[in-house]
């Protein structure tokens, strides 16, 4: 059965470019030419993928990353 699509924000406001996310998730994150992280699609199937993604939310020395939905 397949899992719904995964919402992942970055508040940018709040991000300082530490690129720990890219690092930790790049199936997910990457960074944009102004030094910012942009969230790819994810399908959210990928249980590696998901555990490293709440990671990358862990790790975000701001706690700019937010899980909108079934990543959890
Ligand atoms: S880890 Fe957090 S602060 Fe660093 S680039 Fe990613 S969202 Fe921004």
């Amino acid at each position: 059965m397949a899992s719904p699509p995964v919402g992942v924000k970055v508040n940018l406001a709040r991000c300082t470019g530490a690129e720990d996310c890219v690092r930790i998730c790049p199936e997910v994150f990457e960074m944009d030419r102004y030094g910012y992280p942009m969230v790819r699609a994810f399908d959210g199937e990928d249980r590696e993928i998901r555990t490293r993604l709440r990671e990358a939310v862990a790790r975000c020395p701001e706690g700019a990353i937010v899980i909108l939905d079934s990543a959890r």
